[in-house]
């Protein structure tokens, strides 16, 4: 039976069929719907999921059920798996009971994230096998090729869809459910518990295994070998349908050998360099795939010709598409460069990135920037929505790194230029994830920091997905909260606010109070995301009163408000925040009811 599919939820189902009984996930855009979709199947499928609190967390607790004899998913963006990093690199040591498939999505281009790293290489530094998905297809047949790789092998296994595989859809051929019957019980062992001793074996072990994987691998259905003459392409995942396509424009036949696991079979890349005089290696990111093809053919004392990213044939950056890989392979093969200048596209207009019309984070920005006017102040920022408070008007923000880094920046700051008022942004969300160590840091060395943690009941930018400060589950049930006022409090913070964004007035006054202060303090901005309360008023300009003075356009910048030639106007995605007509020297703007 056929089901139509993106290729995050053909990863979820394909966890399903392999049997889970436990799924983790921090979110992360391109690999958040994987855990979406789990947890809408995991009451009747009836295994447990969670949102954990970051990466790290997520996998350590796949890795404790799978120490048991659970089968296990964790799912995260690439940037995710520097977080995950520590507990990665002790597990692939020790080793899992259960099958452990971290799936890591990444994101070449990058369309959403802080950096283009590939996780393959994370896979070879861990010495851990990947297999790396093109279609929605392969995604759902991979996750259950990995478990079972996991198990024989007694390691975990990453699973590394990119962006393209992750958000496309496909009729996708679904199997049986299988149940997990097997017996699930924690046996203590000495084996569990690393000591360098151990370290040092299972290192030994670690290498063996990852020899025996390259083994396994070699009659793997997801590597292909298709032989017509001694040209030849190899290529991975995604840039594989890339390579088909542009050789059925081009009319060519050439050989091709397509690889979709790692370590890769030797043998296989062999045999297929000895029939070969030319080879073009076409892979996003890194050249993995290449760097292994080079050592084979010197280790093989092979004369074949190599081309790729070593002599910049294929770009190390960015995406790969249909159009680049022909371009790339008539260059290869020597054909004239296409002549025929392709239909631009009509000039659409900038569209940059910006806060929502009515979001609390405009307005928390608006009151720092107001409260620090005659202070020389340094406002570091993190990762979420709160990252395009960069942007103008109000380009509130002067730093950006990973998550929670915004904390722990502004004491770096404020160490070497203790004269400058430091201000840290995180978000709720996040706080949760790396915030909360950065602030007890601050406690702890008495660093003069201002940290304002702008809650907006959510982690908005990867799709409202829920957190520990929220009274509910990954799978709907409803929990204890924990209050963020009481936590803050807890790390040794003596100075806590809490303030309204949209209360300008009460909010400025706080975010003075707060600032003044010596030593860590924290003001709570608190205020639901606009796309989770809408309200039944929106606000309009009476243009009798407007002087066309700018200052709700030019230093507000809500996308709702324009300037026309005849005056300024809102528009009807306004969402009734009211913080303009709070700004607004004339009174000008008023609340009329959403039509
Ligand atoms: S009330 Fe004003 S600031 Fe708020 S969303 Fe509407 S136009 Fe934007
Ligand atoms: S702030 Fe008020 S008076 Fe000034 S341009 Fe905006 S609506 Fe008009």
């Amino acid at each position: 039976m056929k089901q139509l599919l993106m290729g995050n939820e053909a990863i979820a189902r394909g966890a399903v069929e392999a049997g889970i009984d436990v799924a983790t996930a921090y979110p992360g855009t391109p690999s958040s719907e994987v855990f979406m979709a789990l947890a809408k199947m995991a009451p009747e499928h009836g295994f447990y999921a969670e949102y954990s609190a970051n990466e790290k967390v997520a996998l350590e607790v796949a890795a404790g059920a799978a120490y048991a004899g659970a089968r296990s998913i964790v799912s995260m963006k690439q940037v995710g798996l520097n977080v995950a990093a520590d507990p990665l690199m002790s597990l692939a040591y020790i080793g899992v009971k259960g099958g452990l498939v971290l799936v890591v999505a990444d994101d070449p281009g990058p369309h959403s994230s802080q950096t283009e790293q590939d996780t393959r290489k994370f896979g070879q530094f861990a010495k851990l096998p990947v297999f790396n998905p093109g279609t929605p297809q392969e995604a759902k047949d991979m996750t259950l090729a990995a478990f079972e790789t996991s198990e024989k092998l007694g390691l975990p296994v990453i699973l590394r869809p990119t962006t393209r595989t992750c958000h496309v859809c496909q009729d996708v051929e679904v199997g049986e459910v299988r149940k997990s019957k097997k017996v699930i019980r924690f046996e203590k062992d000495p084996k569990w518990v690393i000591m360098p001793k151990l370290s040092y074996l299972k290192h030994q072990e670690l290498n063996v295994k990852y020899l025996k994987a390259a083994e396994m691998f070699e009659t793997s259905p997801f590597n292909e070998s298709l032989i017509r003459g001694n040209q030849g392409i190899i290529t991975t995942g995604v840039s594989y349908n890339y390579v088909m396509e542009a050789l059925e424009i081009l009319g060519e036949n050439l050989s091709v050998l397509k690889i979709g696991t790692y370590p890769i079979p030797e043998k296989m890349v062999t045999n297929f360099l000895k029939q070969m005089d030319t080879v073009l290696v076409v892979e996003e990111q890194e050249p993995v795939l290449e760097d292994e093809v080079i050592k084979l053919a010197w280790k093989n004392n092979l004369r074949v010709d190599i081309s790729g990213k070593h002599n910049n044939d294929v770009p190390r950056e960015g995406e790969l598409d249909t159009d680049k890989v022909m371009a790339i392979i008539r260059k290869f093969l020597g054909l004239p460069e296409e002549t025929v200048s392709p239909v631009s596209p009509p000039e659409l207009p900038l569209r940059p990135p910006t806060l929502c019309a009515g979001c609390p984070h405009r307005a928390s920005f608006y009151v720092f920037k107001k409260a620090v006017r005659k202070m020389d102040a340094i406002f570091t920022g993190d990762i979420g929505c709160y990252t395009l408070g960069n942007a103008p008007p109000l380009e509130a923000l002067d730093t950006c790194l990973c998550m929670g880094a915004g904390v722990t920046q502004a004491q770096g700051l404020k160490r070497v230029e203790p004269e400058r008022k430091l201000v840290a942004f995180i978000g709720d969300s996040t706080f949760f994830h790396t915030g909360i160590p950065g602030l007890i840091n601050a406690v702890y060395n008495q660093t003069d920091i201002t940290v304002v943690i702008l809650d907006n009941r959510t982690t908005a930018m990867t799709g409202f997905q829920p957190h520990p400060g929220l009274p509910q589950t990954a799978m709907g049930t409803k929990e204890e909260a924990i209050d963020l006022e009481v936590l803050v409090k807890a790390c040794g913070v003596r100075n806590v606010y809490k303030a309204d964004p949209y209360d300008l007035e009460q909010a400025q006054k706080i975010a003075a109070r707060a600032l003044e202060d010596n030593g860590p303090s924290v003001v709570i901005m608190k205020r639901e995301c606009v796309h989770l309360v809408r309200p039944s008023i929106r606000y309009e300009v009476e243009t009798d009163k407007c002087n066309n003075c700018g200052v709700c356009y030019k230093t507000f910048g809500c996308p709702a408000l324009f300037k026309e030639d005849d005056g300024v106007k809102i528009m009807d995605d306004c969402n009734g925040c009211s913080v303009c007509s709070q700004i607004c020297p004339s009174g000008a703007i008023k609340p009329v009811r959403h039509s």
